[in-house]
């Protein structure tokens, strides 16, 4: 992949698109108005999981995911963002223990791993919980929580030793064509150019403020992503220009009774 690609937002989903794509050998730049992982991202649970999730489909999806922050974390010395510590569910009464091992019998037939816990093996897990009602439990072993702030810093900073380049405290004003204008800190425009425009600006005030700037741009259509009119194949990357994708419309939950996402693109 030999192309340009300018990231707005510096949150969990550019910094990890900064990361993948600069290794891929696209020229990368992060732009963001604040710090790393400032946004929603700061204020994540940060819960890694696929804990029962539906439909089949999103749960796979949340597999992979916690797949890739393994093997992320592995690469990108994990040891300081991915706590997988694992997880455990407490079940009070006899039923809510019921209820637990039918889901957990769910969770083994799909391969995600869950082990049934006595009540004296979560006394013995968590010693120092409490002396109330305890009927048994369930341990999610590969269940684990993120740092996200951190996370974000080292994602960009390992995307900075391919190549990528990152601009904290510019925020993006507008996009023309393949260009983004942006007001640094000390108040002097800036305009970036590339191939490739990735709105990552998050759910907050200012992604949606991005997001409107992209509808505006690119009309009243639904969702803040387009590829270029001219580009038929999803696969061809590079003649996608100029492209534009909203991370936030690029939503990755189901649609509610349905097996279908709400929109992919690219
Ligand atoms: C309370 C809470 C709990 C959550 N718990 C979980 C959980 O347990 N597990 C899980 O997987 N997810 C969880 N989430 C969801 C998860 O945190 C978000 O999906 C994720 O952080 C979104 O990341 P992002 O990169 O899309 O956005 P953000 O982190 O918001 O990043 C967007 C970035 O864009 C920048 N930006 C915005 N506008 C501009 C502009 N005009 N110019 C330049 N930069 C701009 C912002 O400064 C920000 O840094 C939770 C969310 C919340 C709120």
């Amino acid at each position: 992949m030999a192309t340009s690609v300018l990231i707005i937002g510096a949150g969990v989903i550019g910094a990890s698109l900064a990361y993948e794509l600069a290794g891929r050998g696209a020229t990368v730049t992060v732009i963001d108005a604040a710090q790393a992982g400032s946004g929603t991202s700061a204020a994540t649970f940060g819960w890694v999981n696929s804990n029962d999730k539906a439909p089949a489909e999103y749960g796979h999806l949340n597999v992979l995911g916690l797949q890739a922050h393994e093997r992320a974390a592995r690469s990108i010395g994990g040891a300081g963002w991915f706590h997988q510590i694992g997880n455990v569910e407490l079940a009070r009464t006899e039923t809510e223990f019921s209820a637990l091992e039918d889901k957990v019998a769910r969770l083994a037939a799909d391969t995600y791993e869950a082990v049934l816990l006595t009540a004296a093996d979560i006394r013995r897990l968590e010693p120092s919980l409490g002396t109330g009602r305890l009927a048994g439990g369930a341990l999610y072993p590969r269940e684990g929580w993120i740092d996200a702030i951190t996370m974000c810093t080292a994602l960009l900073s390992s995307a900075g030793q391919r190549g990528a380049t990152f601009r904290p405290f510019e925020k993006v004003e507008r996009i023309e064509g393949t260009s983004v204008i942006t007001t640094s800190a000390g108040g002097s425009r800036n305009r970036h150019e590339a191939d490739l425009i990735v709105l990552a600006a998050g759910n907050g005030r200012a992604g949606s403020r991005v997001c409107n700037i992209a509808r505006s741009f690119f009309g009243p259509r639904r969702g803040c992503c387009r590829r270029n009119r001219n580009t038929a194949s999803r696969t061809s990357a590079s003649s996608a220009r100029p492209c534009t994708v909203g991370a936030r419309e690029c939503s990755i939950k189901p649609c509610s009774g349905s097996s279908s996402y709400r929109s992919t693109h690219l």
